[in-house]
């Protein structure tokens, strides 16, 4: 598989942040990339893609060669079940574009593209590019499923359109970029489109603050959005004396607040405590590998009590005459979880007709937040009703 592990200085992945906030990428340089679990997850995700639009599109292998490198993939630890549907639906959406084209347009997989014309040095793996007539398409996978994340002026894949057209603007006459995330776990796909013209337009734009970013120069720029996954958010001064600052200010203000600072005071929050955890974990391992952190100590967490030995202890309960059917529970799994164990496509086959999705209890969250707002209203009557 040729699912790169070099990322640029100025990733595309990052863009969002070094467009935002220019000094972020060289004091990122200065943290590790430890490559969560579900980082991890989504790279085994991508393996499985790109096997499967190879071997539909590019290089059909032999069925047997096939089935022995999805198996060889499907033995990794962190694959689940659920991936395959998942997968199948980014084919089916890569599927969707390849008809929609007269003739076979030209498919790269994973395909490496250099956009050290937009930004020093830039570079980044492009998941899928389809060429046909005048016409582009940049398709980018995502396995996660925390954060919605949208085509419409998303960086990343302009910086990979900037790229591809760099190697391909010479051998298709190409005018229309269309651009598409897919994000199957949470039934997201998304796409816009823009002309040439605007990309070089959009290039030229950002060119001076991403020299400015490569330069590690320009201003900290502390927002929730941009600080949420930098590796140097725990450190980071710049964060902390915004989040300080509100806490010293804003939480001293007087008791009564009107409901525009509450929403101010809540949105602000939410980075706080995104911040206080980071910091929480950075310090429990700064303690561990000998460090200190004055006022802090690592103790040993709670833990829940367990048989050493669960045969022998039934085996001892049932000798006392306890019945074997009261030691065990038989339990359902969830929805979720036969989703999980079966794959969404089967789940959908067999069960469609038989979920149902009770009213969810009000929950708080942001304006910008894609769900439909609710109103629970009640009559002035019965808000006004004297208790008997
Ligand atoms: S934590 Fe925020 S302010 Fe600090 S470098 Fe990263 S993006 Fe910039």
């Amino acid at each position: 598989m040729s699912r790169g592990r070099k990322h640029a200085l100025l990733s595309a992945s990052s863009a969002h942040r070094w467009l935002a906030c220019a000094p972020s990428a060289r004091l990122e340089e200065q943290f590790p990339d430890l490559g969560s679990v579900h980082a991890k997850e989504g790279t085994l995700a991508h393996e499985i893609c790109e096997l499967k639009v190879s071997q539909k599109y590019i290089k059909p292998q032999p069925a047997a060669t096939f089935k022995r490198k999805l198996k060889k993939l499907q033995e990794n630890e962190l694959y689940q079940k659920e991936m395959d549907g998942h997968t199948e639906e980014y084919l089916d959406y890569i599927s969707a574009i390849m008809h929609s084209f007269g003739q076979t347009p030209y498919i790269a997989v994973e395909k490496q593209v250099d956009y050290s014309h937009a930004a020093p040095e830039g570079f980044g793996t492009c998941d899928c590019i389809i060429i046909g007539g005048d016409t582009m398409h940049i398709v980018d996978f995502k396995y996660g499923k925390g954060i919605r994340i949208s085509a419409g002026g998303n960086p990343q894949l302009k910086l990979y359109a900037a790229g591809a057209l760099k190697a391909y603007g010479m051998l298709y006459p190409i005018e229309r970029i269309v651009m598409h995330i897919v994000q199957p776990r949470i039934d997201n796909n998304s796409q816009t489109e823009l002309t040439v013209e605007c990309l070089e337009r959009w290039i030229k734009q950002i060119k001076p603050w991403a020299e400015q970013a490569y330069r590690g120069e320009g201003d900290f720029k502390p927002e929730d959005e941009t600080c949420r996954f930098c590796r140097a958010g725990n450190a980071c001064r710049a964060r902390a004396d915004k989040n300080l600052g509100l806490a010293e200010k804003e939480f001293k203000m007087p008791p009564f607040l009107s409901s525009d600072e509450v929403g101010e005071v809540l949105k602000k929050a939410r980075d706080i405590k995104q911040w206080v955890d980071g910091l929480e974990e950075w310090a429990l391992k700064e303690i561990l590998r000998g460090g200190t952190v004055p006022g802090w100590k690592a103790v040993e967490g709670r833990s829940t009590r367990g048989f050493a030995d669960q045969e022998k202890a039934f085996a001892i309960l049932k000798g006392a005459g306890i019945d074997e059917a009261l030691l065990y529970e038989r339990k359902a799994l969830s929805l979720a979880s036969i989703e999980k164990l079966i794959g969404k496509k089967e789940f959908n086959e067999l069960l469609s007709d038989q979920v149902v999705k009770p009213q969810g209890k009000p929950a708080l969250a942001l304006q910008e937040d894609k769900r439909e707002a609710i109103t629970l209203r009640t009559a002035a009557a019965e808000d006004f009703k004297e208790e008997k």
